[in-house]
């Protein structure tokens, strides 16, 4: 029998997936076109999708430098999205602004 935390985490693998996949779709819509232009295209992307949802100091670093930064961020929040890091901003601290406003 599984416990609340096996199946936080099959939530959170469902969400995961879910994520990976809009992004995907993300970079096929010309409309997305600005991600052509993120370093993290050209990065590793384990860090930009790290497991317990926290800014690793490769993607702050990365992000810190990215023309696109602010469109990055303002797609992840305008479209929901949940996982990675997006913008320079994790997925905690994006959830955390969500519930702030
Ligand atoms: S801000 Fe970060 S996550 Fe967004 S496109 Fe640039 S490098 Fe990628």
């Amino acid at each position: 029998m599984k416990d609340s935390n096996d199946k936080l985490s099959e939530q959170e693998k469902v969400g995961s997936a879910s994520d990976l996949a809009n992004f995907a779709s993300a970079l096929l819509n010309p409309s997305a076109a600005w991600m052509n232009d993120g370093l993290c295209a050209h990065s590793d992307s384990e860090a930009f999708f790290p497991d317990k949802g926290v800014l690793s100091d490769e993607a702050a670093f990365i992000c810190g430098e990215c023309p696109v930064k602010e469109i990055c961020f303002q797609y992840a929040m305008t479209n929901g999205i949940e996982y990675g890091v997006w913008g320079g901003v994790s997925e905690r601290e994006r959830n955390r602004l969500r519930r702030a406003v």
